[in-house]
């Protein structure tokens, strides 16, 4: 690591490999002999349509997309997914969904301006600490489609499955796409905004099967419709170039470091680094019941906030920065993405612990 960089435990934009930025730094004047950078050039020109192409294998690869999904590259973030789902797929009936968190809520609050949405699971009550059981899921009569999201930036929660119900399923990946395998075929939708895990703020990329496209409703913009992106090839206009770009490096390091599994390994040993230190602490409190807790996100407190504001300034003060939490919650968050480098969470673990040393 250059002496220079922190350890950023930011939810999102969040941290990057070094040897991503300094690739792109590197390629940054002159492509590849273009005597251009990749954000000067046209979309529709042979060298970028490469760039374009070759990011779309690598993902198909990465999470071994089968033919029947298409990949998208859109803009809009995941909260414009929130109304282009339904617009897409509700056909002015009804769906279900599942409340497990902040962003779930909203895509659900969303929903109801284009059908009938279902809340068939919530877990508000006890502060989204939890996830439901496959058994807890009761869906109801001919739902269009199941919707959830894997993980919860916000409570640090995350599906350790992928539940099954009686239509298609689809899901909010933003925060840990990538992060682990997914059977891609047991979904109908998978989507997540770029700039957790993926790429810089800009691009969401989504998956969709393609035997779902073509019952959006009739105003859908045509900017919204699933169909007209799968046709187009996702460039009705001009794409979120750069941001594709950057995922094309993004995965190559992911390959180049075991792809979704050797990713999976890195998760746990990362998260387990900082809850192991949560569980043996008579200061710091877990926000998640264990069972449903997050390997991206790890959600704590301590006693107090006064606290947890000297905890996050000590942090800082160590080059560990980003790590309050969000402003629903309070307390703290430590997001453990892909590129959180083993030792930011060994870095972070130790200080914990001198932490609790000097105030109990
Ligand atoms: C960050 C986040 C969002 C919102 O993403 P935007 O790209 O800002 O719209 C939605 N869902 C999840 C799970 C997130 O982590």
């Amino acid at each position: 690591m250059t002496n220079d960089r922190v350890f950023n435990f930011s939810a999102g934009p969040s941290v990057m490999p070094e040897s991503v930025l300094e690739r792109a730094a590197r390629e940054m004047m002159n492509y590849n002999g273009s005597g251009m950078s990749v954000m000067e050039m046209s979309h529709r020109s042979k060298i970028y349509q490469g760039i374009f192409d070759e990011t779309k294998v690598k993902l198909k690869a990465a999470l071994s997309v089968p033919d029947t999904h298409e990949i998208l590259f859109l803009q809009g973030g995941a909260t414009l997914q929130f109304a282009q789902i339904p617009m897409n797929l509700i056909c002015g009936k009804a769906a279900d969904y599942a409340v497990t968190g902040n962003f779930a809520g909203k895509a659900a609050r969303e929903a109801e301006k284009y059908g009938t949405v279902n809340v068939i699971y919530d877990s508000t009550s006890t502060g989204h600490d939890r996830i439901p059981a496959q058994s807890e899921l009761k869906f109801s009569e001919n739902p269009e489609y199941f919707y959830y999201c894997a993980n919860n930036t916000v409570y640090g929660t995350e599906w350790q499955y992928t539940p099954h119900a009686p239509c298609p399923v689809v899901c909010d990946m933003s925060s840990d796409i990538l992060s682990r395998s997914v059977d891609v075929s047991k979904y109908g939708m998978i989507y997540a905004g770029a700039q957790k895990n993926m790429a810089p703020a800009g691009l969401t990329v989504v998956i969709i099967n393609k035997s779902l496209a073509g019952r959006e409703l009739a105003y859908t913009p045509e900017i919204m419709s699933y169909k007209t992106m799968i046709e187009k090839d996702s460039m009705l206009n001009t794409p979120p170039c750069w941001c594709i770009y950057m995922l094309g490096l993004m995965l190559d390091w992911l390959e180049a470091n075991g792809g979704v599994e050797g990713m999976a390994e890195l998760r746990k040993e990362r998260s387990a680094i900082v809850y192991d230190v949560l569980d043996n602490s008579s200061l710091f409190i877990p926000h998640a019941q264990r069972a449903s807790r997050s390997e991206m996100n790890v959600t704590f407190r301590t006693l107090s906030a006064e606290l947890d504001a000297e905890f996050v300034k000590g942090a800082a003060s160590r080059g560990l920065v980003n790590l309050k939490g969000h402003k629903l919650t309070g307390g703290l968050r430590a997001s453990l993405y892909n590129a959180m480098p083993i030792e930011g969470a060994i870095k972070l673990a130790e200080y914990m612990k001198e932490f609790e040393v000097s105030h109990v």
